[in-house]
């Protein structure tokens, strides 16, 4: 078995980032920026090169934020432009309400706005600026290293690096610190919770996601009014829902459609996760609908389906060398645009944590403990709003369910529509109410106290 070893004596820690998805990446951006030449980065990524689905993402404020501090925005502000994108309106729309009967005329519908300074983009171009600031220069304290997929580690007791990495090439590396940023099947978990495998294996949320990009001028050519085409559409129904905003400059519209069997979240998901579908599937989920839906349905050229799975709730993100990030933690419904997000802001605080010059490989695991109690209770609660927020929209729960009965209390789908809008736009109440700095500050208070003992 081939065996990597390095000269250790420059950095305080060498930290092996295994997966290349939006979270490693953004992590590794992180720790570059903030730790400048202490720490020495290996990206383990098990594909030959970085890839992104051709799908749009959207980030909160708080996540904006972290671009800022990291030098991304000037960047990224560069591949949205400020005409065309989704904006701050909602058109929140009871769109199967044809489907019972009612007439196209009367659909309920009713506006919102968003969270000011929602940004969206579309996924390839994001991870390409993210690329773009990992240069790899052969000097560079970065190394990226393709075709490398991380089978399972071992914790070294006697060895100066405490984890061993063992790819399933039959190659092997060491590091001081392993970071799992290797997704929803993630292989950094699965060793982590060998012993409970009900925490590593993921679970069905019940859903199921049609995604697809459709040019501006194919859904202008059918509606020249359509409202997706300026801002984003939520077409609620039964056990499904609709999302479609504009990305890249407006050139492009991004649709996601969901498809439900609630009774059947929680279970193991049979079959792929995703196959390749056809516009006809996605016609046919979406029969009697308000053709406000069915026109953008009628654009799709290209389309796949992905079984939505979760993680379920872990009750650590941390070994005493290794920790968790993004999807490999925290994998939740899409329902609030969140998980690119939540693991973006893993990084940030994770790598704000390595950057501080009380952390060596001698307190790397209270550091580790910091870092796993700012970020599980703030993303585990962003998978319960996204959750409820999605069972909201497919009149699966209520208002009253999730606690929140805001609104008219009439009985019209007009007033039911509202009352949803409302107690949606409360579960969202995070994105505009708290900062990511604010938790930054937090996390090295509880570092101070951590280290104090
Ligand atoms: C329909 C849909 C819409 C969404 N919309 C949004 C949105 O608008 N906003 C938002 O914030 N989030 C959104 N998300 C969620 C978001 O896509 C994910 O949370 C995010 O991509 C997770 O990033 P990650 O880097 O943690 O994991 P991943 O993107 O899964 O990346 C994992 C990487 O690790 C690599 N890898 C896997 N196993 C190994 C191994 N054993 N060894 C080495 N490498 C490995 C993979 O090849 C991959 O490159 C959406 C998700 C879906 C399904």
């Amino acid at each position: 078995m081939a065996h990597h070893r390095h000269n250790n004596s420059h950095y305080k820690l060498r930290v092996a980032i295994v997966g290349g998805g939006i979270g490693g990446l953004s992590f590794a951006v992180a720790l570059r920026k903030l730790c400048g030449s202490h720490v020495k980065i290996d990206l383990y990524e098990a594909a030959h090169a970085f890839t992104e689905v051709g799908a749009g993402i959207g980030v909160w404020p708080r996540v904006w934020h972290t671009m800022e501090a990291l030098d991304l925005a000037r960047d990224l502000s560069a591949i949205i432009g400020d005409s065309g994108d989704a904006g701050e309106d909602v058109e929140f729309r009871q769109s199967d309400y044809t489907a019972k009967g009612g007439s196209e005329s009367d659909v309920p519908s009713c506006q919102w706005t968003q969270v000011a300074g929602v940004r969206t983009f579309h996924r390839a171009e994001f991870q390409a600026v993210l690329s773009a600031h990992l240069p790899l220069e052969a000097d560079s304290t970065y190394s990226a290293h393709f075709r490398k997929r991380l089978s399972f580690y071992d914790v070294l007791q006697s060895h100066p690096e405490a984890i061993a990495l063992n790819f399933a090439d039959g190659t092997c590396a060491t590091c001081d610190l392993l970071v799992g940023c290797d997704g929803i099947k993630s292989a950094v978990r699965g060793t982590l919770y060998q012993s409970q495998p009900t925490m590593a294996e993921p679970v069905w949320s019940g859903c199921v996601a049609y995604r697809s990009l459709i040019p501006r001028e194919a859904l202008a050519k059918v509606n020249p009014e359509h409202p997706c085409l300026f801002r984003l559409m939520l077409a609620c129904g039964q056990n499904r829902h609709f999302v479609a905003f504009p990305v890249s400059h407006g050139k492009m519209v991004n649709v996601v459609a969901m498809v439900s069997t609630p009774e059947e979240e929680g279970i193991k998901f049979q079959g792929e996760w995703t196959r390749e579908s056809s516009k006809e599937e996605v016609l046919e989920a979406y029969a009697g609908w308000e053709p406000l839906v069915r026109q953008v349905i009628s654009c799709i050229d290209k389309t796949a389906v992905w079984a939505i799975n979760v993680v379920p709730k872990l009750p650590t993100y941390v070994g005493e060398r290794v920790a968790l990030l993004g999807d490999a933690a925290h994998a939740m419904t899409p329902h609030q645009g969140s998980g690119a997000g939540q693991a973006i802001e893993d990084g940030f605080i994770l790598a704000s944590l390595l950057a501080d010059h009380r952390t060596t490989r001698d307190t790397l695991p209270r550091v580790l403990q910091v870092y796993d109690s700012i970020r599980r209770p703030f993303s585990q609660d962003i998978e319960r709003c996204s959750r409820e927020c999605g069972w909201l929209y497919e009149y699966v729960l209520s208002p009253a369910d999730v606690g929140i009965s805001v609104g008219p209390t009439g009985d019209s789908p007009a007033d039911e529509l509202a009352r949803r809008s409302n107690a949606a736009q409360q579960l969202l109440l995070w994105a505009s109410e708290t900062s990511l700095m604010n938790d930054k500050d937090k996390a090295l208070q509880a570092l101070d106290a951590a280290l104090a003992t």
